[in-house]
């Protein structure tokens, strides 16, 4: 006899959709640092214990938690940032979904400092159920801002924290990678990133300065020598949209501009799997796999043997995509993407071929 069928328990179904949201140690850092920057905050420091498998905290001195808001804070879909599908184009913040804290519940024990700038130096301490239901509220001392401290990570997921606590180096250093693209972008935010061992003190990894250039930034990630070795990108890239856009097929041309760095041919990477890539549309931090390859495949005519170091935000009307794609919210759904990819080459080779006449005869 066919099984019957039934609804899943509504705990379990919490657990399956937080692990769409949350689904590595990347997704964690990503959706704490993007709270961190919607709450306005100038200043942000990233603590991971032990890589992260221990804790992660993320400390912003934005505008802190209203206790109005206490106790809707991780439940889920509950949001300060968007109310209907319609709000979405005009999106400016970068979460919306109202998701990822209920999340963190689901998957670890999440808990809150916060201030607002009437409150501080005192603070509240907020600790949440798996439910993302509020458990507790104490006083605590505070500055104004939010910390937010995600320990135990996946614990309720043995196999998927077996899985992060043999890769650990290896995501580590993917979200270092992420770090560096919201560091270097954000040039009116100080970032701060340190690591503790256990029993080790905690060290830098790396900052920023604040209220500085996208090359000042990346000058303090990567080192002033790495600034000599790039070129300025600043492309216009108009084209024809070959597919009607969504609610909008009275656009004749889409309007497309690229500001960033990138190495000039004469200096790579010295390697040949490009690393160093940072994608933005709009500033969010994205990726966009059609325009690295674009990117790639151009600058291997120039350079065989290496690859580029790039950090290129993409401007551009916001009806150009759809950032409602998946539910950890990195993948950028970009229309009309061959066409752009198109211009972009032909923009890049030409940036490129007048690079090529400037770059000193000492340096080639
Ligand atoms: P979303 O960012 O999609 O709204 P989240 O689950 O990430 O959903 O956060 C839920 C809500 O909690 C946010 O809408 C915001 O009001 C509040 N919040 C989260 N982190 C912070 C923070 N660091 N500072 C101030 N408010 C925050
Ligand atoms: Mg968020």
């Amino acid at each position: 006899m066919a099984a019957t069928i039934k609804p899943i328990e509504a705990k379990s179904v919490h657990q399956i959709q937080a692990g769409q949201v949350i689904v590595d140690l990347c997704s964690v850092v990503k959706e704490l640092v993007e709270n961190a920057l919607d709450a306005e905050a100038n200043a942000v420091e990233v603590r991971f214990k032990n890589y992260g498998l221990d804790a992660i905290e993320v400390q912003d001195n934005g505008t802190g938690i209203s206790e109005a808001n206490y106790e809707s804070l991780a439940l889920k879909h509950y949001t300060s940032k968007l109310s209907t599908y319609d709000d979405l184009s005009e999106l400016q913040t970068f979460g919306f979904r109202g998701e990822a804290l209920s999340s963190l519940c689901a998957l670890s024990t999440l808990s809150v400092t916060t201030a607002q700038a009437h409150e501080a130096p005192k603070g509240k301490r907020l600790e949440f159920e798996i439910s993302g239901k509020l458990k507790s509220t104490s006083l605590t001392a505070a500055q104004k801002g939010t910390t937010i401290t995600v320990e135990s990570l996946f614990s309720r997921l043995p196999v998927r924290q077996k899985e992060l606590s043999k890769n650990i180096k290896r995501e580590y250093g993917k979200v270092l990678g992420l770090l560096h693209a919201y560091a270097c972008i954000s040039t009116k935010v100080k970032f701060t990133v340190k690591n503790a061992m256990p029993k080790g003190r905690s060290a830098v990894v790396f900052s920023t300065k604040g209220n500085s250039s996208t090359r000042d930034n990346i000058a303090n990630v990567y080192g002033a020598k790495m600034l000599s070795q790039l070129v300025e990108l600043n492309l216009k890239l108009d084209f024809q949209p070959t597919l009607t856009q969504m609610g909008r097929s009275d656009v004749d041309c889409a309007k497309v501009s690229v500001v960033g760095h990138i190495s000039k041919p004469v200096f790579g990477e010295g390697r040949q799997t490009p690393d160093r890539q940072m994608f933005f549309v709009n500033g969010r931090p994205c990726g966009l796999p059609q325009i690295a390859k674009a990117i790639n495949e151009v600058y291997k005519s120039y350079n065989v043997s290496q690859s580029a170091f790039v950090f290129a935000d993409f401007r551009m009307d916001t009806n150009n995509y759809d950032v409602n794609v998946s539910p950890d919210k990195r993948t950028i759904f970009l229309h009309n993407a061959s066409a752009l990819t198109d211009r972009l080459k032909e923009e890049l080779a030409k940036c490129f071929d007048e690079t090529e006449q400037t770059v000193p005869q000492s340096q080639m």
